[in-house]
């Protein structure tokens, strides 16, 4: 069994393509659960929807670094209420973006202030997106009264901070990426990983896997291959590692998947 712990389900790149279609397409290749995280509230309550609607999928809920500059104080309110759900799985995809900055820094390491105090004080999971802001993020969660729990997502960072966030107890989402020719970087650090803290994952509708590449967008089925490259990596059968997978995904999100 294969688990997706991160997919938007609910993108526009899918075309309004029934979600159904993309579930089904992934339950065919052993694909049977998906996590998929909220950007704002518009996609936060859709997803809660696919949730009650489709066995396989739990959501997470929050406000992406793309979109602090859209953050409501109402908004931040009714996640928190959407966040109550039995389904609801994290806080998330919150973060910081300093690749595409689409949001000013101050504006973004604002918004995700308030979800770490959040996940801290309801005691949940958190899905993070750190993209060339290890910096900034480390010292936010050093000024935390705790450090939260929870993934960072589609890692990009480098072995070094790797470690350090390993260190505080995160786990670490890889996807596609480790699947390109040009990513040997990346794929060291999955080495450097210990096996019981990675997460797998698409990351869809981006970062298809080198062995679809020409398929876009990306969609849940594929993290058949981010997980057999990981194993590859590792140097273990598939059948010992796509257990520790489902299994570290149940501990990272407190859920049982069977
Ligand atoms: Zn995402």
């Amino acid at each position: 069994m294969y688990i997706d712990t991160h997919a938007h389900i609910n993108d526009e790149a899918y075309n309004n393509e029934s979600p159904e279609n993309l579930l089904k397409r992934a339950k065919e290749d052993g694909v049977k659960y998906v996590i998929a995280p909220g950007v704002n509230i518009e996609s936060s309550r859709q997803l809660k929807d696919y949730s009650e609607k489709f066995p396989g999928v739990f959501f997470a809920s929050g406000i992406h670094a793309h979109e602090a500059s859209k953050f409501y104080e109402k908004d931040f309110l009714e996640i928190k209420h959407l966040l109550e759900h039995p389904k609801a799985v994290a806080v998330g995809e919150v973060g910081l973006d300093y690749h595409y900055e689409f949001s000013s820094r101050t504006l973004q390491k604002h918004v995700l202030s308030r979800f770490l105090k959040l996940a801290i004080s309801i005691d949940m999971p958190m899905i993070i997106h750190c993209r060339e802001a290890e910096e900034d993020f480390y010292s936010m969660l050093k000024e935390m009264p705790k450090i939260p729990r929870g993934v960072i997502h589609c890692y990009t960072g480098d072995v070094k901070w790797a470690k350090k966030f390993l260190d505080m107890g995160f786990y670490l989402g890889f996807t596609g990426i480790i699947t390109f020719n040009k990513s040997e970087e990346m794929r060291d650090v999955v080495r450097n990983t210990p096996i019981d803290r990675i997460l797998t994952e698409t990351d869809s509708p981006y970062m298809t896997p080198s062995p679809r590449r020409k398929i876009r967008p990306n969609e849940p089925r594929f993290v058949t291959f981010v997980a057999d490259k990981i194993a590859e990596i590792k140097g273990l059968k598939k059948e010992e590692a796509l257990p520790v997978f489902v299994k570290n995904a149940e501990k990272c999100f407190g859920i049982e998947l069977k």
